[in-house]
């Protein structure tokens, strides 16, 4: 008998989802931790040998009193890692050290806690206080001796009774069939599970109890039982005495006597709970890869944001320093041609008119510079509203063109510009899609080289109008295409840097978009660039 209560409490450490037992031994001036055994075998011996001695030298009283219920008892696991408030102690009396001895199962912890931790001792304190205070109130923890002792004499040798009782801690079905595979014991928990009393399933064979279609398949791993001395698992269903099906998991080994085989020994945990769990588990899956993948993208849009801040931190300042050359070189121009002007008062008129018509270019030159930079501010505010009227679209445009000529000429550039004979009335904001096709206009002719050509083209089709600047110029990189609608952004062309300041490109979507229409870029480096706007016909028109 004690070679099974051996094994039964090994087995029932790795078969039930017991992960600890303690032994503890508690008199009324201390606590102390006798053994523990948890997921590694050498304590598990340790655990048998200290369990052993107790058996030998005291007599031993079994006592399945539930402590779970103890005021503190839910904390006190909770501390100890254990999720459930499966406890129960074992009370093995010992004559010698006047001592109680505790048995606690601990099911669902999550990790083996460390017994040599002064926290964890502590904690197992209060503990054995509560089942001091609840279960020995008045005489202390050791009972009388005389008393006792009479008692324990009729428990000590009782073993099969002090199992019987141990059987009774288990929630799980726990079994003990015979070589032939009938029920020899089963525990009250486990026929209870099958709906069962326990003596209805004493004799019958295990098989009767599996869905019929898995009767193989369990006959099958009994019989590799049978050859092997470890532990065997098999998920399988069983069926109870109501016909409900018991997903179950299955844990069991052989009992030996004299080298042969006697009967088995085993475990059935319920799963019903367990695939309910994992059902659901899978359900929250996609909802968990979903959630997963909108963090990641929060992230990445967090870092784009944030590397576009800093994009911009860094273009600003780019602006302010391009800015302040592009102030100071007109102004220096028109400060220094007005004092020779004004100096030289013998100055050939021929010279003073070609000195003034630098000043009034550089002025110019200020000015646009500086309505660029309002508009910029009132892009940045929203502010840029929009003031429709009826014009001729052909008849805008060639005032664009011909106002840059000059700068077209200066650059020895063929400007021309195609259009059709007739006029294209539009309801639309003049002054500013002016200034947008000039802006246009002006860095084709800037950004072209001598000798090249400039075309600006207006179709009329059938529901659009198109309106084409195309150069021959220097072309813009293709990595920097998708960046130049962007607030300061310039092409970098390190050695022939042409002065600017990354603003007009920005103002000219900002008008077609207020006037709903596209505007696109084709270009190539050193193959020349165009850009075309699209503007819809019907939202352009207005009835009058
Ligand atoms: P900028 O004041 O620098 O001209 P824009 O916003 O007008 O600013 O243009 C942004 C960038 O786009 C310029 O720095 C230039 O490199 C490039 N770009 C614009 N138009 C052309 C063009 N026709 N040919 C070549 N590059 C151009």
């Amino acid at each position: 008998m004690l070679d099974l209560i051996e094994n039964t409490l090994g087995i029932l450490t790795r078969i039930t989802n017991s992960k600890a037992i303690l032994l503890l031994k508690m008199n009324d001036v201390e606590v102390s931790i006798l053994s523990f055994l948890g997921d590694n075998p050498e304590n598990y011996t340790q655990f048998n040998s200290s369990l052993f001695l107790l058996y030998k030298n005291s007599g031993t009283d079994i006592n399945n009193t539930l402590i779970e219920n103890l005021p503190e008892c839910k904390t006190v696991m909770k501390e100890i890692g254990a999720r459930s408030c499966f406890i129960k102690n074992v009370h093995f009396v010992s004559e010698q050290n006047e001592s109680v001895f505790l048995l606690i199962f601990m099911s669902g912890v999550n990790s083996i806690p460390d017994i040599e931790n002064d926290a964890f001792k502590s904690v197992i304190k209060v503990l054995a206080n509560q089942i001091k205070e609840n279960f020995y109130p008045e005489e202390g923890i050791v009972p009388p001796f005389p008393e006792r002792r009479a008692e324990e004499k009729i428990v000590i040798n009782n073993w099969e009774d002090n199992f019987n009782k141990l059987l009774t801690i288990v929630n799980d079905l726990i079994f003990i069939l015979d070589k032939d595979g009938c029920f020899l014991k089963v525990n009250n928990f486990g026929a209870m599970m099958l709906d069962y009393d326990e003596p209805e399933m004493i004799g019958k064979h295990f098989l009767d109890f599996v869905e019929p279609d898995k009767k193989i398949e369990v006959s099958m791993a009994f019989s590799k039982m049978l050859l092997s001395e470890r532990v065997t698992k098999i998920k399988t269903t069983l069926i109870s005495k109501l016909n409900k099906k018991i997903p179950v998991e299955i844990a069991g080994r052989t009992i030996t006597k004299d080298d042969k085989i006697v009967g088995m020994l085993g475990m059935a945990k319920d799963l019903t709970k367990l695939d309910k769990y994992e059902d659901e588990l899978k359900k929250l899956k996609p909802k968990l890869i979903e959630a997963h993948r909108l963090i990641s993208l929060e992230r990445s849009r967090v870092w784009q944001h944030n590397s576009l801040i800093e994009e911009l931190d860094r273009l600003k300042n780019e602006f302010v320093s391009n800015i302040s050359h592009e102030f100071r070189t007109p102004l220096a121009s028109i400060i220094g041609f007005s004092e020779t002007i004004v100096s030289d008062p013998d100055l050939p008129e021929e010279m003073k008119e070609e000195f003034n018509n630098v000043i009034l270019n550089e002025g110019k030159r200020l000015a646009k510079l500086i309505n660029d930079i309002l508009d910029l501010s009132k892009i940045q505010i929203g502010k840029l509203t929009l003031n429709k009227t009826n014009f001729d679209l052909v008849a805008m445009l060639n005032e664009v063109v011909e106002s840059n000529e000059q700068f077209a000429s200066e650059k020895k550039l063929t400007l021309d510009f195609e259009h059709p004979k007739k006029e294209i009335l539009l309801y639309a904001d003049k002054e500013k899609l002016g200034q947008a096709t000039d802006a246009l206009i002006n860095n084709a002719i800037k950004f072209t080289n001598e000798d090249g050509r400039v075309k600006v083209i207006v179709n009329n089709l059938s529901k659009e109008i198109e309106i084409i600047i195309s150069d021959t110029g220097i072309g813009i990189p293709e990595k920097d295409l998708p960046y130049i609608f962007q607030k300061f952004y310039r092409v970098s062309r390190p050695g022939t840097e042409i002065p600017g300041t990354g603003i007009g490109l920005v103002f000219v979507k900002q008008i077609v978009d207020l006037h709903k229409g596209l505007i696109s870029v084709q270009s190539e480096s050193g193959n020349g660039t165009t850009f075309m706007v699209r503007l819809l016909k019907n939202i352009g028109i207005k009835n009058s």
